[in-house]
């Protein structure tokens, strides 16, 4: 089958899936810049269900930088606790908070803007430009965009560093998917190409699926 074809019907099948899986967390702050950059760094290392209960609380409290400010480090740190580092990422909402509203409470539109924040790496970065403003000039690369590109034969199992997997991919991905790949790969990684599991027999793209990186002998529901 012709690799465009293989792609094509790839997306279409798992875009129609989609309509059963839950939405991702970081969905609920499209088109708001300052929560979708919060959200994203506070999403590192973390469960979704963890990270939107930290937003859900410190949001409780103050959703603009100003108002954060006005908060106690305890305030912040009770409020995000749910999540990883928590220690770490108090000083860095503080941080973000002061940044932005230097910035004329405008979050910046580039990575490299971004990534001068503390805490906030290309991932982040990435993801924010995505959710909140809607710019999709690259892919969020993930554990689920990493793990299941690699297993549909997208990327080289060899590239390990987000950024070359965003390169990998953008080369084979017709720029229409850019947009929506790091959505479909997370809710599709929830559900059914799980980590250690793949629930290939229940899968939409089994059959377009070389499964690279799946190891025979291991079960795979
Ligand atoms: S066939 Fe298996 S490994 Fe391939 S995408 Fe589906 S669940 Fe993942």
């Amino acid at each position: 089958m012709d690799e465009s074809v293989r792609i094509e019907l790839i997306d279409q099948r798992l875009t129609a899936a989609a309509e059963h899986w839950p939405p991702t967390t970081l969905s609920h702050f499209a088109g708001q810049p300052f929560k979708a950059l919060i959200a994203s760094m506070l999403s590192a290392q973390t469960r979704d269900e963890n990270t939107l209960a930290a937003m859900h609380n410190l949001m409780a409290l103050a959703q603009t930088p100003a108002a954060i400010l006005r908060l106690s480090d305890e305030q912040i740190r009770a409020a995000i606790r749910p999540v990883m580092y928590y220690e770490n990422k108090t000083r860095f909402v503080r941080d973000i908070s002061q940044q932005v509203l230097a910035n004329g409470d405008i979050v910046p539109r580039t990575i490299a803007e971004l990534m001068a924040y503390k805490g906030v790496g290309w991932k982040v970065a990435v993801l924010t430009l995505a959710v909140g403003y809607g710019i999709f000039d690259d892919i969020t690369v993930d554990v689920h965009v990493a793990r299941i590109s690699t297993r549909l034969g997208l990327v080289d199992p060899a590239i390990k560093q987000p950024p070359r997997i965003n390169d990998a991919l953008k080369q084979v991905l017709p720029r229409r998917m850019w947009a929506h790949w790091n959505e479909r790969m997370v809710q599709f990684g929830r559900t059914v190409c799980k980590p250690t599991y793949p629930r290939c027999s229940e899968c939409p793209v089994d059959d377009l699926c070389p499964k690279v990186g799946v190891q025979s002998g291991r079960k795979r529901v």
